[in-house]
């Protein structure tokens, strides 16, 4: 699984290896460090349980929103939720997205031709044509 979220107009993301916990906060010394105002310092920290991964809010003064499927839950200091595939995870003003780490791979319709893994950009990483048109390569 990855996070990923966007922030100040780039997307980044964060592999999270299994069996490790991953805290996220402003803090430089956070493993997912979100550099924004309206996070704390040490927000939360996520971490696999099984095959399942969870959030722990760790701030005393800020909630975090679980957002999946048009619900939202709102997890407290010191609470911690299971987070779903495709669930977000509202710090702050700041969205983080739970994902499978597997890349959509596509066959680029640009001059390249070749089959690709999607990057986070869009962009196909040999010849730089979008590639949100090309049809899903599933082989
Ligand atoms: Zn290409």
């Amino acid at each position: 699984m990855i996070l990923e979220w966007t922030l100040d107009g780039q997307t980044q993301n964060h592999w999270l290896s299994p069996g490790t916990t991953a805290t996220i906060g402003r803090g430089a010394d956070c493993a997912v460090t979100l550099a924004h105002p309206t996070v704390s310092r040490r927000h939360g920290e996520i971490f696999a349980q099984g095959s399942s991964f969870y959030i722990r809010n760790l701030s005393p003064t800020n909630p975090i929103i679980l957002e999946y499927y048009g619900g939202t839950t709102r997890v407290g200091h010191g609470q911690q939720v299971a987070v779903p595939v495709g669930g977000r995870l509202l710090l702050g003003e700041v969205r983080v997205e739970l994902r499978e780490a597997v890349a959509l791979r596509v066959r680029c319709p640009g001059p390249c031709g070749k089959v690709v893994a999607v990057p986070a950009s869009g962009f196909c990483p040999n010849c730089g044509i979008a590639l949100a048109t090309a049809e899903t390569f599933t082989g």
